[in-house]
């Protein structure tokens, strides 16, 4: 299969400034926006769409859809993985692990870009103080805590406008990968924090070097503007004067964990090990440059062997994913269906390639002989709910 082009950019890193990114992959007609949920099949069919241009900064290790244009965030927005037990125990600990680590008891948290707001509640239920959660697509009427007493919720977007709301800790999760000017938006929130060294910053968000040696394609979408490694993050923090106290991988590996303290611009002290990425993402990018082609192919070649014989197959987790997914592989009667545990999709449209999407409760009857787990994380709890459906199709992750 024939390589895409690759050819230089001269357009500025949004994260260190070097003058020139490395596109590598090219991409025409991808929703615009992968979590809004679409009432009718046409409506999915006819949803905006947009332009990849997914570009590496050689200096830093940033990478960045330099096509992209602003999406759609709005209570529409479904993104909150908030019904799947793996998750909700892992992000309860991780909220738990940080009130603990940065001694939050009793303390205020700030939260930016706190989706539906479940993390904010555990942070409070953990001991924070009191918690302050913005993002334009909160839904304050969803939240059902003892502690509700304790939070407020601000629906716009976080900016200079909101500088004015101290906090002992500023958290930012799964945030930053939907912001373009990144390099901006860490100076500001930088700015806002002012001469308060106390304060804790917290962000979480995936980590693109296993996109990279993966090829999980499924894992490039609209919405994600930016793309880290923990290198590229780290340098980031420091260059926007942030102290890196702690750098992690978590979740199998597939989310990346910062942990900092306001310092001066550049932030001192020296990088740790797991920084030096910048070679081994290089070799990321190239893998993906020559592999994605041929993984796509074989995909479609093994979903069309299926058709062929008369089996049905569907796709678990009805996300931004799961229409990346569809999306690239151009599939429409080889998957039929999408499935999802949020009730709050059941019945919905995935947007672009128009799939509905159905509760798992809906295998009973449709029978697949092959379902495609958009996470491989969560095998082991799409297994065991298949298996209390008396269902046992061929499972496998993408
Ligand atoms: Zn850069």
């Amino acid at each position: 299969m024939a390589r895409s082009p690759r050819y230089p950019v001269a357009s500025p890193c949004p994260a260190c400034g070097h003058p020139e990114l490395d596109v590598f992959h090219c991409q025409d007609g991808i929703p615009t926006n992968s979590c809004l949920l679409l009432d009718t099949r046409s409506e999915a069919e006819r949803f905006p769409r947009g332009r990849m241009e997914f570009g590496f900064c050689h200096a830093c290790g940033f990478l960045a859809n330099i096509a992209f244009e602003e999406a759609e965030y709005s209570s529409r927005y479904e993104e909150t993985q908030g019904f799947s037990k793996l998750f909700v125990e892992w992000a309860q600990d991780l909220a738990k692990r940080w009130v603990d680590k940065y001694d939050l008891h009793g303390k205020s948290v700030l939260e930016i870009g706190c989706g539906k707001g479940e993390f904010l509640v555990w942070m409070v239920e953990a001991g924070a103080g009191s918690g302050v959660g913005i993002d334009p697509g909160v839904h304050p009427e969803r939240i059902d805590s003892e502690v509700a007493d304790r939070l407020t919720w601000v629906a716009d977007f976080y900016s200079e406008e909101y500088a004015h709301l101290e906090a002992d800790a500023v958290v930012c999760r799964h945030t930053l990968e939907h912001i373009a000017p990144v390099g901006e938006f860490m100076a500001t929130v930088r700015k806002a924090i002012g001469d308060r060294p106390e304060t804790i910053v917290l962000f979480e968000l995936p980590d693109v070097a296993r996109v990279l040696d993966e090829v999980a394609f499924w894992d490039v979408y609209h919405e994600h503007c930016s793309y880290f490694s923990l290198g590229s993050l780290a340098r980031l923090f420091r260059r926007t004067g942030f102290e890196v106290l702690h750098l992690e991988l978590d979740y199998d590996g597939q989310y990346l964990l910062i942990e900092a303290r306001p310092s001066t611009v550049p932030a001192p002290g020296e990088p740790n090990a797991l920084e030096d990425d910048l070679e081994a993402l290089t070799k990321g990018v190239d893998k993906y440059w020559e592999e994605y082609g041929a993984i796509k192919g074989a995909w479609r070649q093994r979903l069309a062997d299926l058709r062929a014989k008369g089996g049905k197959a569907v796709i678990w987790g009805a996300g931004s994913k799961g229409v990346a997914y569809l999306t690239n592989l151009g599939l429409l009667d080889e998957i039929e269906y999408a499935v999802d545990i949020n009730p709050y999709k059941t019945g919905k449209f995935m947007a672009g390639t128009g799939q509905q999407i159905v509760a798992p409760e809906f295998l009973v009857d449709y029978k697949p002989d092959l379902v495609i787990a958009m996470n491989p994380i969560y095998l082991g709890e799409i297994r065991a709910k298949l298996d209390e459906l008396g269902l046992d199709p061929e499972l496998v992750g993408a």
